[in-house]
C-alpha cells in the first residue's frame, strides 16, 4: 500500500501512524478518511430521483429555454454532465449537442 503525498508540502516522506497520516517535513497530520468524505465528488438527482455524477450522459427532461437567447432547447436533446457544483438549481455543468456549455438544474434532466 502506498501513501499519498503530504497534502501541505507534497513530501513523499508521509508515514501513518494508526489511523492518521503524517508527514515529517512539515508535521502536517491528517486522517485520510475524513479527507475522502470531503472531497467526495458531488451527486444531483434527475427528473426521476435517479443519481447524476459527473460523466454521466443525459438528455433534456424538458424543452429549456437558453437565458439571454431565442434559443430553445428540445426535449431529449442529448448533453454531458462534466461537472456537478452545490446550488439550489444550475447544478449540472453540461455540454448539450448544439448548444455547447451550459449550466442545467438537475431536475430538468434524465440519465441516459
Ligand atoms: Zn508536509
Amino acid at each position: 500500500m502506498s501513501l499519498p503525498a503530504c497534502l501541505k508540502c507534497n513530501s513523499e516522506f508521509v508515514y501513518q501512524d494508526q489511523r492518521l497520516l503524517i508527514c515529517p517535513e512539515c508535521a502536517f497530520e491528517w486522517d485520510p478518511e475524513e479527507h475522502a468524505a470531503e472531497n467526495a465528488p458531488l451527486t444531483e438527482k434527475d427528473a426521476n430521483g435517479n443519481t447524476l455524477q459527473e460523466g454521466d450522459k443525459v438528455t433534456l427532461a424538458k424543452d429549456l429555454k437558453v437565458k439571454g437567447s431565442s434559443q430553445v432547447l428540445k426535449v431529449g436533446t442529448k448533453a454531458l454532465v462534466r461537472r456537478i457544483v452545490e446550488g439550489k438549481d444550475h447544478q449540472l455543468d453540461c455540454r448539450i449537442d448544439g448548444a455547447g456549455e451550459m449550466m442545467v438544474t438537475a431536475k430538468f434532466v434524465k440519465r441516459a
